[in-house]
């Protein structure tokens, strides 16, 4: 979603995506100003782009966290790296991901 607020030239004030499943129909996002979307926070709000302060600055944030990473592509660079655990813990991807690659091997019971 950062991808698609960074690459337009259109003015964007919310980044959000629908969450359905069972039982589960809502958006989740981020936006420029409260009360834009229910259940989107406004930055002001958002613990997770708290820091950031306010909508252009996370703009921001994203550019050049998504030019590091093209960078990092075109260089070759495609280890997986997620953000930290609580990442994979929250993740539906484990049969897709290459992150268990990452576990140095455990030896057997019985052989040292
Ligand atoms: S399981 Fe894989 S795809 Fe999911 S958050 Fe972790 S590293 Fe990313």
């Amino acid at each position: 979603m950062p991808l698609y607020a960074v690459a337009t030239n259109t003015q964007v004030s919310v980044v959000a995506f629908a969450l359905i499943r069972a039982g589960v129909a809502k958006f989740s996002g981020v936006s420029a100003a409260p009360g834009a979307m229910p259940g989107v926070e406004a930055i002001t709000e958002s613990r997770a782009f708290r820091e950031l302060g306010a909508w252009e600055p996370l703009l921001e944030h994203w550019r050049a966290a998504l030019a590091t990473l093209g960078a990092e592509f075109r260089a070759g660079d495609a280890r997986v790296m997620p953000k930290g655990p609580q990442a994979c813990r929250q993740c539906d991807l484990h049969a897709l991901c290459r992150v268990n690659e990452l576990q140095p091997e455990q030896p057997e019971e019985g052989y040292e």
